[in-house]
């Protein structure tokens, strides 16, 4: 960490120092807001990707594809590509002691709540894990995703897919908010970026999530300019059909910015 910070920026060690301060208090006090530390929002880092492609047309449903097949898998490679990516985190940066919340920016902390609606404090890894096991289950679930000739997707199918990258965005808040710092030392913040900006053409192209989901890095999307939406959706998804304790099951304190964080 020393060599590290013989190199970077100001403003980086500054956030860097932010990072190792918070990581290793014990009063698990969170700074306000203006003080909160967004090296991602820098231009140097945020303008990096892998990637330089027109990725809302990539995004867009492509002719003979059928809606559901289409939303269903992307969201299947948005799993590999995210899952690929914590892998690099998990245990060494992202642990019970580092994350002992499942944070993101503007003071949220996620909460998790099992399918019966029972809220559990988890840690971040612990969120992770059950969100990322969550999303697991459906995808090999043959009555959710159907692989066989004459099967059907069920009626909730969209709710399911909505519930699913609303987890996956939580994962990618929480890695910019807790995390960005690492990927940069192993110089990985542009394939962050990169599947941040599909990811987020994606949501937008069918309408998956609200703005109060996505609002905790609304500042990260300013940023990428990645509000220009050009077009409208392929399929309107509609109104969402998550349940309240479906909604409820996503988070706990991200309708209200700033708010103290639970411990
Ligand atoms: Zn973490």
């Amino acid at each position: 960490m020393s060599d590290l910070a013989t190199y970077l920026p100001r403003s980086l060690q500054e956030g860097m120092d932010w990072l190792i301060g918070r990581t290793s208090r014990k009063d698990k006090k969170t700074p306000p807001l203006s003080e909160e530390p967004r090296p991602y929002l820098d231009p140097q880092y945020s303008k990096a990707k892998v990637i330089d492609l027109d990725i809302r047309e990539i995004v867009r449903l492509p002719t003979g594809f059928e809606y559901n097949e289409w939303i269903g898998s992307t969201t299947l490679s948005f799993f590999n590509n995210i899952n690929i990516l914590y892998s690099v985190l998990v245990n060494d940066y992202c642990n019970n002691e580092s994350c002992p919340s499942m944070s993101a920016p503007n003071n949220v902390q996620y909460t998790w709540q099992d399918e019966k609606g029972k809220k559990a404090k988890c840690t971040a890894p612990q969120y992770i894990e059950y969100a990322m096991s969550y999303a697991e289950r459906q995808f090999k679930d043959e009555n959710v995703f159907p692989t066989k000739y004459g099967q059907v997707f069920p009626a909730d199918f969209q709710s399911i897919i909505q519930r699913i990258n609303r987890y996956f965005f939580h994962l990618l808040a929480h890695i910019y908010h807790s995390h960005f710092l690492h990927l940069l030392q192993f110089e990985l913040h542009c394939h962050l970026n990169s599947i941040f900006c599909h990811y987020v053409h994606f949501l937008q192209e069918f309408d998956m999530l609200d703005p109060k989901d996505t609002y905790v890095l609304e500042d990260l999307i300013e940023v990428l300019q990645l509000n220009n939406k050009e077009s409208q959706p392929s399929e309107p998804l509609g109104e969402t059909s998550d349940s309240d304790k479906e909604r409820g099951n996503i988070n706990s304190i991200d309708s209200k910015a700033g708010a103290t964080p639970e411990q």
